[in-house]
């Protein structure tokens, strides 16, 4: 079974050795404050900032999940109260989460602008473009979930005071780890704002990782194992391109062939995927480069994901308001060139 879920997602091939490595060196029952596991947390720590080309004096600690991280931002970050403006699923989860711990004030008291810079849910995403406008409209913190991005794309980091992500999306690694990246002015906000009533504050876990160091004992595999997939990874701006390339072939692939095409009417091509679907984002621009939506009826949409299970291609469901009417499929960095070949020519097939 080949598969195009957008999250948890297919890992890279080679985390199977490296679990394997991970329990046959005793990594897994290290101490983590032990020297050897303070390395490994280190070595992480500056691949993400080398490979992933984050700013040197922006910090990074490693938490549980992205969930996590909205309360972070909620607890320990947001004085008064954050804005949400959000156009999917997760985008209003965020805000739902935020508000039980800040219930939302007046806009003009907030003080802390939440972005899902891509949507999983629908298969949108901002772009630096846009974020450069918040920067400017904006001046309290800017927190953003790249959760489905990260690692996928390249980011203008500036344009953010905190970003996050899990890893079972881009990394291509199984879930139960987030990498939390935060700036020298989150920084100085959360000293301001001096929460340090959780185990999870943000003080108390910048406190920790300036050690190389977590509260607790943290997902140890899990952090060997986004080490080892890290040294294996070009840098960002290579897969950046090699991302962006798949993602303008999906499209292309897409619109092409779509209903009201030429190559649908009346010539002798047959269309290369039937007229029942079609692409959920109209707007060139709102469209991901990581989460590509496609639309049809309930009943379309429920056939071909089965058909697609026979072929041993799993789909991506829906998700939220589109959860019967889209499928959608995973553009993420580990799935091979040869596994998109072989869904296209199964849609193209259908
Ligand atoms: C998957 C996802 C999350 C949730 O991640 P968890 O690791 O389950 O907390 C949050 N935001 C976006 C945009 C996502 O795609």
């Amino acid at each position: 079974m080949i598969t195009f879920y957008p999250g948890p997602s297919k890992v890279y091939p080679q985390v199977a050795d490296y679990a394997v490595d991970a329990v046959r060196e005793g990594i897994v029952s290290l101490n983590h404050r032990s020297a050897g596991f303070m390395d490994i947390v280190k070595e992480t720590v500056r691949l993400l900032h080398d490979k992933l080309d984050i700013p040197a004096d922006y910090h990074i600690a490693l938490v549980s999940s992205a969930t996590e991280c909205w309360e972070i931002v909620a607890q320990s970050l947001t004085a008064a109260s954050s804005l949400h403006p959000y156009n999917g699923a997760f985008g209003k989860k965020w805000a739902e989460y935020a508000y039980k711990i800040k219930p939302p004030v007046s806009l003009s008291e907030a003080d802390v602008l939440c972005i899902i810079q891509n949507e999983t849910s629908n298969g949108t995403q901002v772009t630096m473009e846009t974020l450069a406008q918040f920067r400017r409209d904006f001046s309290a913190l800017i927190a953003v979930d790249a959760v489905s991005s990260m690692a996928g794309i390249a980011f203008d980091w500036s344009l953010g005071d905190v970003w996050f992500a899990s890893v079972q999306k881009c990394f291509g690694l199984p879930a139960g780890l987030a990498v939390l990246i935060y700036s020298p002015a989150a920084l100085k906000r959360a000293e301001e704002i001096g929460e340090n009533a959780h185990y999870n504050s943000l003080l108390f876990i910048h406190e920790n990782f300036s050690k190389f160091q977590t509260p607790y004992t943290p997902n140890g595999l899990g952090i060997y194992m986004l080490m080892r997939v890290l040294q294996q990874l070009p840098p960002i701006a290579v897969v950046d391109i090699i991302t962006k390339k798949r993602a303008a072939d999906w499209y292309t692939f897409f619109e092409q062939f779509g209903p009201g095409s030429s190559q649908a009417h009346g010539s002798l091509t047959k269309p290369a995927l039937s007229p029942d679907f079609r692409l959920l984002i109209n707007d060139k621009p709102d469209r991901s480069d990581t989460v590509i939506a496609v639309e049809g009826s309930e009943s379309a949409i429920k056939a071909i994901k089965v058909a697609a299970q026979q072929a041993g291609i799993m789909l991506g469901n829906g998700y939220g308001d589109w959860k019967n009417t889209t499928f959608r499929i995973a553009n993420f960095p580990a799935i091979s060139d040869d596994e998109i070949g072989t869904l296209m020519q199964f849609l193209r097939s259908y």
